[in-house]
């Protein structure tokens, strides 16, 4: 993925990746070579038995001291809900059962302790890596910190965090330990061969305001500690030995992102109103309620989309009914008198799943909905938990995954037995609570019309919708390229799915990045589209996006994209639309 620019500049190399937190930096690289513990296996004397696992014990014990300051400069520095990870590992700590296993098999097998806790850890490790997922692959390097932070305790190794001056990190992988750790030092970037931008590191990232690129493969096979380089947290680019024009680019681009954000300063107070007074709800998608804040700060009218599923980040086992019920209720609570919108849990495809289960083909397997369908208690507990949350009326009900119309009514069937469950003893809801399906399967699509007979709103994922449309993986870096917002099939996609909802008298909005992609906004606005749902960040740029054009001009600029029939000429029509209104608007690079 990487190229050389040219004769002039030869030893400059960029390399290509994810764009996993924005931001653009320049400084030196520090290889993190992970501190892969040496492991060897040792066989023990019957009489080393017991000082073997009291060494054993005063390791997990250290790790625990290690994992708990992490964990409280991770609550001050990005709030309690992204700081469950570091809890999260701490339980794994406190797992009697495997480490009771562990001392048993040193005991019982008289080999060194080290050995063990990889070896026992290992088998889960083993399992996880097995799955065809990123999300489990993520899930298994984060099993790697826990291992390797005990074996170097018990090996009596120094924990390595500190940095000398100013730099970007480059490393094969990081887990949310380290991203933490580093913040502490001055760190200007990120930059990791692994991950997608569902890691948690890159959500790290996000969080602490760090300029990330993930998935760059050779990146540490291609810089060396010292090189100075620089990270486009926007482009998803590196640049190793920058040319002089590079970084005169570079420094032009974060110059105008700078002044185009200040421009912005004070728009989260304005209504999202075209010119000729067309009004658009405006709202952001989160994970954790600790987003709130700031997403109400970035004039977010309401949540769009709740994934509830972050709730299982870390768990060996489901929320139960009431933990739900304090989470949504909080959230709510927070967001009073805006609305927030719950997507039932979408496990399985590339999120987690409720059961070690192995697919071939995740995406197109047991997922979202129909996991739910299939686990009742499950579905129920969280209908239950959603409907305790809405007593102040301002809370929604979204179904993720759906595929055919019997799902919309089964699931209507549940939540009918759900209020029931509630009346039955005497807890209060909301009896008239809104139910809306996500669209993002192109049978949905296609079905929008009788869909829409049967709920409240229709919100389009695109995220999902294109890959199933385009048939390209969205976690796939290979075919990253292939995967086009623009697509005309896409577009006329989406066109036929408002129109299917407005001829049910619904609204239907959007909570996939395309929302929030400022290249899509006006042809969005053209096309019918009545509610964006976008990531907190971007909410400004959107809104000053309406707020410069007038909705009929919008329809006319729709007219013309549907004549469109390729990509790349709808992308150029619509740079020049954007760019015309307001010139100095940061757009997306195109991908590949
Ligand atoms: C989508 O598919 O567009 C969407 C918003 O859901 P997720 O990204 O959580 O799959
Ligand atoms: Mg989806």
């Amino acid at each position: 993925m990487e190229h050389d620019p040219g004769k002039t500049s030869q030893q400059e190399l960029i390399l290509s990746g994810i764009p996993a937190a924005p931001g653009i930096a320049m400084g030196l690289a520090y290889l993190y070579s992970k501190q892969m513990p040496h492991i060897q296996m040792k066989p023990i004397p019957e009489s080393e038995v017991e000082s073997e696992i009291l060494r054993l014990q005063s390791a997990i014990a250290r790790a625990e001291k290690e994992l708990r300051k992490i964990l409280s400069f991770a609550e001050q520095k990005l709030g309690p809900q992204s700081a469950k990870i570091f809890e999260a590992q701490i339980m794994i700590l406190n797992d009697q059962i495997l480490i009771g296993t562990i001392e048993k098999r040193i005991k019982e097998e008289l080999r060194n302790s080290e050995f063990i806790v990889f070896d026992e850890i290992g088998k889960y490790r083993r399992m996880m890596m097995s799955a065809t997922d990123e999300y489990m692959h993520e899930r298994a390097h984060e099993l790697d910190d826990v291992t390797n932070r005990i074996i170097r305790c018990v090996q009596d190794q120094k924990l390595f965090s500190r940095l000398e001056g100013e730099s970007i990190i480059v490393s094969e992988s990081l887990a949310p330990a380290d991203t933490v750790i580093f913040s502490r030092n001055q760190i200007l970037g990120y930059a990791t061969d692994l991950g997608g931008i569902t890691s948690h590191a890159a959500l790290l990232s996000r969080s602490l305001k760090i300029p990330a690129v993930v998935g760059l493969r050779t990146a540490t096979k291609q810089i060396h500690t010292g090189d100075f380089i620089a990270i486009d947290g926007y482009g998803g680019i590196i640049a190793i030995n920058p040319t002089e024009e590079t970084i005169d680019g570079l420094n032009r681009k974060a110059q105008r992102l700078k002044e185009f954000e200040a421009k912005l300063v004070g728009i989260a107070g304005l209504p999202a109103e075209t010119i000729d007074h067309k009004r658009y709800e405006l709202s952001a998608n989160i994970e954790f309620a600790d987003e709130i804040e700031f997403a109400i700060s970035q004039g977010s009218r309401g949540i769009g989309l709740y994934r509830t599923e972050s709730q299982l980040i870390g768990r060996a086992s489901f929320p139960t009914e009431d933990e739900q019920a304090q989470d949504y209720s909080t959230v709510a609570e927070g967001l009073f008198p805006h609305p927030v919108i719950f997507r039932t849990f979408d496990i399985g495809g590339d999120k987690i799943s409720p059961e070690p289960y192995h697919e071939d083909n995740p995406f197109l397997g047991w997922r979202g909905i129909r996991v739910s369908l299939e686990r009742p208690e499950m579905f129920l507990a969280q209908l239950r938990a959603i409907l305790r949350a809405s007593t102040r009326k301002n809370v929604r009900i979204m179904l993720p995954m759906v595929s055919r119309l019997t799902e919309v009514r089964r699931a209507k069937e549940y939540l009918k037995q759900a209020k029931e469950e509630l009346k039955a003893r005497d807890t209060p809801f909301d009896s008239k609570i809104k139910i809306g399906v996500m669209i993002e399967v192109p049978s949905a699509a296609l079905l929008a019309n009788e869909i829409s007979a049967e709920v409240d709103f229709l919100s389009i994922g695109t995220n999902d919708l294109i890959q199933y449309m385009l048939a390209v993986d969205r976690g796939n870096s290979a075919v990253a390229s292939l995967y086009q917002d623009f697509n005309p099939a896409v577009l006329r996609t989406i066109k036929m799915v408002i129109d299917g909802g407005h001829k049910q008298g619904i609204w239907v909005g959007m909570c996939g990045e395309m929302a929030g992609n400022p290249l899509a906004t006006v042809l969005l606005v053209g096309l019918g589209l009545d509610e964006f749902s976008v990531i907190p960040s971007v909410l400004p740029e959107i809104k000053q996006i309406i707020r410069s054009i007038k909705y009929k001009d919008a329809r006319k600029v729709a007219d013309k994209v549907l004549t469109l029939s390729t990509e790349p000429e709808i992308r150029e029509y619509l740079t020049t639309v954007v760019k015309a209104r307001i010139p100095d608007i940061p757009l997306e690079e195109q991908s590949g």
